[in-house]
């Protein structure tokens, strides 16, 4: 190989190393804004599902105040009811989990809602 085609070869797999990691990082830049992206999407879940709790306990809180102080029940009772309440969707886990049967139009991935009789979730793919 003569000096020249060593320069030349040189050249050539720096100009190919440098385009290869132009495209290399516009890739990763995509990434990056589309997880920037995603994560601004999640953010704004979380603050909705924040406002949605701090409404049920507003609400759960409220119609307990009222229950005891009215002496509609006691707080013995609403215990066994929360309890019995809990069993119902089969989990006793000290909360109300969704499932299909009590759901069956709502994804139990992302939430959306679904078609009948489809065999995946039309937005995340999952599969039903
Ligand atoms: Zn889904």
């Amino acid at each position: 190989m003569s000096i020249f085609d060593y320069m030349f070869d040189t050249e050539w797999s720096q100009r190919s190393d440098i385009q290869a990691l132009k495209q290399r990082n516009s890739s990763l830049a995509t990434r990056v804004a589309l997880n920037r992206a995603s994560e601004a999407a999640q953010e704004e879940r979380i603050t909705e599902l924040e406002q949605e709790v701090g409404e049920l306990a507003l609400l759960s809180k409220t119609l307990m105040r009222i229950l005891l102080e009215n002496g509609v029940c006691t707080g013995r009772e609403i215990e066994d009811m929360m309890h019995q309440v809990d069993l119902e969707d089969g989990v006793a886990d000290g909360r109300v989990t969704k499932n299909a049967a009590s759901d069956p139009g709502k994804c139990p991935e992302c939430d959306r809602t679904i078609q009948e009789g489809r065999k995946r979730c039309l937005y995340c793919g999952h599969k039903l």
